[in-house]
């Protein structure tokens, strides 16, 4: 008997118990990181040709060094913690640092181009505790771009699929010379069909500039984002990549340094992959004074930043700015929407946590429960 699926369930509501106690303490104060990105390695097996995160022949970080990292990050009250690279399953001791994350209280999150996935590697995910995997799937067949092709990963995607008790969450993008807009469409759905979440990316070229779509990539990416979101991602869409897609700027206010952590093979603190050398500032030194200033900077890159993640933790503190106005936006945004259509059960929880009198007593129980220190 394949107990993998009701043991995902039970993880999976594990893991929503844990995604909450995070955004309790996201919610709490503004200066500790939402999320951060760490880089185990910044070798990378493939050579996508917009990549400019990549090299072919660094060392990984030693493992003390990385659990140093996790803990300092912990530390910061950091909530999420994603390794990237590179490629982050060419670390040796990938496991290890997965479950450091885990035992630190944080959310471990990956993101691999998933050529080295095997089912005994899945397993090996399972056992140290991976809360969430995304791989970005960049065309159908290969190409000169990108080998990242739904035709070499499906049987890993189908591995995944029986296999995995972790979320899973294929990215499909348009731009950075991807040539055939389409296959973002049938790789959104082979996603969707293997029970996976879809999301789509617009990528900048490898000189991380981003050109405006023709008209059938926006079509495409208006498509995907319509694929089962959830307010939250769809709300993203149409606050941000909707702009992008159209070659409009977006008016934000970017709290990477803050909210937002990337943290560099060398153990520098940058705002981003692409802002790399802002502030540049050693994890070992960097401070609640350093989140504190950060989260304050305003960004001369933000009108056309394509940094998903750091849309995402800037959505939450618009949520934390003013729940119910946010909300009402938010749901205003969905197709066919609008702010009545809130269902009861949002309706319920704001009227606990943010209108109802007595709000700071549920509030103070609801943290005590989801074991906030
Ligand atoms: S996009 Fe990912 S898979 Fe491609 S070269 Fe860069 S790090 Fe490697
Ligand atoms: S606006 Fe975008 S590119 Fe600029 S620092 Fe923030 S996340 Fe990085």
């Amino acid at each position: 008997m394949n107990l993998t699926r009701p043991y995902r369930r039970v993880r999976g509501l594990e893991r929503r118990v844990r995604q909450a106690r995070m955004l309790a303490k996201a919610f709490r104060s503004p200066y500790s990181p939402v999320a951060a990105h760490l880089i185990p390695i910044r070798r990378c097996n493939l050579s996508c040709t917009y990549c400019n995160e990549y090299d072919d022949h660094s060392k990984p970080v030693s493992t003390e060094t990385v659990l140093r990292r996790v803990d300092l990050l912990a530390g910061l009250g950091t909530g999420i913690v994603t390794l990237s690279g590179g490629e982050p399953l060419l670390h040796p001791d990938l496991d290890r640092i997965i479950r450091r994350i885990r035992e630190q209280r944080m959310i471990a999150t990956l993101i691999t181009n998933a050529y080295l996935l095997s089912r005994e590697r899945i397993h090996r995910l399972n056992d140290a505790g991976l809360d969430h995997l995304q791989i970005s799937i960049d065309n159908v067949v290969p190409d000169e771009v990108s080998k990242k092709s739904l035709k070499l990963l499906d049987k890993k995607l189908q591995w995944l699929a029986s296999d995995a008790t972790f979320d899973v969450a294929l990215n499909a993008v348009v731009g950075g010379g991807i040539r055939d807009p389409e296959d973002a469409l049938t790789v959104a759905r082979r996603g969707r069909e293997l029970g996976f979440s879809a999301t789509v990316g617009i990528i900048h070229d490898h000189s991380g500039q981003l050109l405006p779509l023709e008209p059938r990539q926006r079509q495409i990416v208006e498509q995907i984002a319509g694929i089962g979101k959830s307010v939250f991602d769809y709300a993203n869409y149409s606050r941000f990549q909707r702009n992008l897609a159209e070659g409009k700027p977006n008016e934000w206010h970017c709290r990477a340094g803050a909210r937002y952590l990337y943290v560099c093979e060398d153990g520098l603190v940058h705002w981003c992959s692409q802002q790399r050398g802002h502030p540049g500032i050693p994890l070992e030194a960097y401070t609640r004074d350093d989140l504190e200033r950060q989260y304050r900077v305003s960004k001369s890159c933000a009108p056309f930043c394509t940094v998903g993640c750091v849309h995402r933790v800037a959505q939450v503190d618009e949520l934390r700015h003013d729940p119910m106005t946010t909300l009402a936006e938010w749901f205003a945004l969905m197709p066919g929407g609008g702010a009545g259509n809130m269902p009861m059960s949002v309706r319920a929880l704001t009227w606990v946590f943010v209108t109802s009198p007595h709000h700071q007593i549920f509030r103070r129980a609801a943290t005590r429960a989801l074991g906030i220190r």
